[in-house]
């Protein structure tokens, strides 16, 4: 099951791992608390460590964050919404742009990434909006040690 989220403004780094995942994810830091009362309607999961937030979202889908450490945060809202390893698409949307990115021809990026990366890689992804170009090295390792943290837990 596909799920969006808008993300409050104190949790920033949670809202691109989000986007990490796979998930369509709004995050607009100049959004005011009080204007989180005129979205409670989308039918987004709030994503918040707000009480003011949270009550502005009155009754509808969120998750309150009570942890700092990024892992316990991710964890909290994979148990809550209840996301399986099988549900992620990780590297599958910019982390800029919060939009779905294209696989790209090998040859149209040559000269647009570094030579090494180019000769030792043969899958990459662009993003239509920011023209970012991904590729499985650019934040993958990390990532998957990440990935598998999150849903190690159970
Ligand atoms: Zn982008």
């Amino acid at each position: 099951m596909r799920f969006c989220f808008i993300v409050d403004r104190s949790l920033g780094t949670l809202a691109k791992w989000l986007r990490i995942l796979g998930y369509d994810t709004i995050y607009e830091p100049e959004v005011s608390a009080g204007e989180f009362y005129d979205r409670s309607e989308d039918p987004r999961i709030l994503i918040t460590r707000s009480k003011e937030i949270q009550k502005a979202w009155g009754s509808h889908d969120h998750v309150f964050i009570s942890s700092n450490p990024l892992v316990e945060q991710l964890q909290q809202v994979v148990a809550q919404i209840g996301i399986t390893r099988e549900d992620i698409r990780p590297f599958s949307r910019c982390i800029h742009c919060n939009l779905a990115i294209d696989r790209i021809n090998k040859n149209e990026v040559y000269g647009l990434v570094p030579d090494y990366i180019w000769e030792t890689h043969d899958a990459f992804n662009r993003c239509n909006q920011c023209k970012r170009i991904y590729w499985s090295g650019s934040h993958a390792e990390r990532s998957m040690d990440m990935i598998k943290l999150i849903f190690d837990v159970k």
